[in-house]
């Protein structure tokens, strides 16, 4: 096994012009893994925190060079010069040298550049793709199905709609690169749409467009309307995703989303559930992710009972890539999809596991990235190694998202017998 006998880290920007870190592992066999961390908008209360400098004057209180600091002084004396024999052991030094809940001794985001960086050295120093670094005995992989936000709102955008994110899932395709020509040209026709009503084609932290709607229910009829100018059949080919994250819409017991049909912007848990029943009923909806707060555990098993069965309901904030809410999760039967982000847990290891132990239990993954993003691609790298069914990464525009599908373009070329996985991405 090849030693660690060089690391260094900077602080470079997200999408968002925010800092985050980049760090640099070179082995004794001369490769360097480079990775970035990503960060979110709408973090989930549960989520392991990330450590910044909190002075006003830089970045106001964004920087991360206490991170760097940490790198150099609590975490490069410790595993520079040292062999490992494994991603997990690697990762491993760094859980006990954090040794808390929630990563808040060191910085889930200072380790995970770390954990994501060593990954990739070792799978170059291993003569390995990336993604075939994750799983040694599996030699079958498939293109995921691309979840494209294309209508922002919620905490990615202002003036726009409640629910955070409206995404087209193209399911009925032969190949990826149909997939992904289907979702360009309905994401073109609702520019050009938009334009033609004289409203804003302006973007979101996701890449997908910001307008103001009357209510949640409008942009469906809209990307509706897109969907089928683009010449492709709703509910068929394409099919619809939100992610509502409802936890940053919780008022007291109430949540604030404008439905058309109520007179207040504060609607009860029973009329949210009532809303989701009839908008799965009349639209082609196959996957709501945080229909709920993330403590509302009882509308969650609600929610899972009435339609679970007919649609992906997905844990994001309810369950922050973490094994113990997972678990919670299948006990209480709350919802039948993860979705996975590295940095809400900290370590590509407690990553792995938490896309492990979610297929042993018949669940299934959508591996995302976060609304503060990077040029890095190692999303689609692990969507690939895990088999995992699908990616989120935002519009098929703005390079900090295209990135993620453009790798897994390469990964076809690089593997030239990948099929697209399609409908069966669903485990419905
Ligand atoms: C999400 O909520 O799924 C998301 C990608 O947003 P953020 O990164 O802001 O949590
Ligand atoms: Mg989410």
């Amino acid at each position: 096994m090849p030693k660690i006998t060089n690391l260094n880290s900077i602080q470079v920007l997200d999408s968002r012009g925010t800092p985050t870190i980049r760090t640099f592992i070179t082995l004794d066999n001369k490769f360097t893994g480079i990775a970035t961390v990503p960060s979110g908008a709408s973090t989930g209360k549960y989520e392991a925190v990330e450590i910044r400098d909190n002075i006003p004057e830089k970045f106001l209180g964004k920087s991360v060079n206490k991170c760097l600091e940490i790198i150099e002084t609590k975490i490069k004396p410790e595993i520079m010069d040292s062999q490992f024999n494994s991603l997990e052991e690697f990762d491993r030094i760094l859980i006990d040298l954090d040794n808390t809940n929630d990563k808040s001794y060191l910085g889930a985001n200072t380790l995970l550049s770390l954990s994501m960086s060593f990954s990739k050295s070792i799978a170059l120093s291993q003569n390995l793709e990336l993604f075939e670094s994750f799983d040694s005995n599996t030699t079958i992989y498939k293109s995921p199905v691309p979840l494209m936000n294309i209508l922002n709102g919620g905490k990615h955008a202002s003036l726009s709609s409640d629910f955070q994110e409206y995404m087209i899932i193209p399911i009925g395709f032969e190949s990826y690169d149909d997939a992904i020509n289907c979702c360009v040209k309905i994401y073109w026709g609702l520019k050009a749409f938009l334009d033609s009503k004289g409203k804003s084609t302006s973007v979101g932290d996701e890449g997908g467009f910001v307008s103001p709607y009357s209510d949640n229910e409008e942009p469906l009829k809209l990307i509706i309307k897109c969907i089928e100018n683009a010449g492709y059949k709703p509910g068929e080919e394409v099919m619809i995703g939100l992610d509502v994250a409802a936890s940053e819409l919780l008022n007291k017991n109430k949540y604030k989303i404008n439905i058309s049909k109520s007179k207040s912007d504060l609607i009860t848990q029973d009329n949210l559930l009532d809303f989701y029943i009839y908008l799965v009923d009349n639209y082609p909806i196959i996957s709501i992710e945080d229909p709920f707060d993330q403590d509302d555990w009882e509308y969650w098993n609600k929610i899972n009972t009435k339609i679970g069965n007919k649609i992906q309901i997905v844990g994001d904030d309810l369950l922050v890539t973490s094994l113990n809410k997972i678990e919670r999760s299948i006990k209480e039967k709350s919802c039948n999809t993860v979705l996975i982000k590295p940095n809400q847990i900290g370590t590509i290891t407690e990553t792995l596991k938490a896309i492990d132990f979610a297929h042993d239990n018949n669940l299934n993954t959508i591996i995302s990235h976060r609304s503060g993003d990077t040029e890095d691609s190692f999303i689609s790298d692990l969507v690939v190694g895990t088999r995992s069914n699908q990616i989120k990464s935002g519009a098929p525009a703005r390079s900090e998202r295209t990135s993620k599908y453009n790798r897994i373009s390469e990964i076809k070329m690089l593997k030239k017998n990948i099929n697209y996985i399609g409908r069966n991405s669903m485990i419905l």
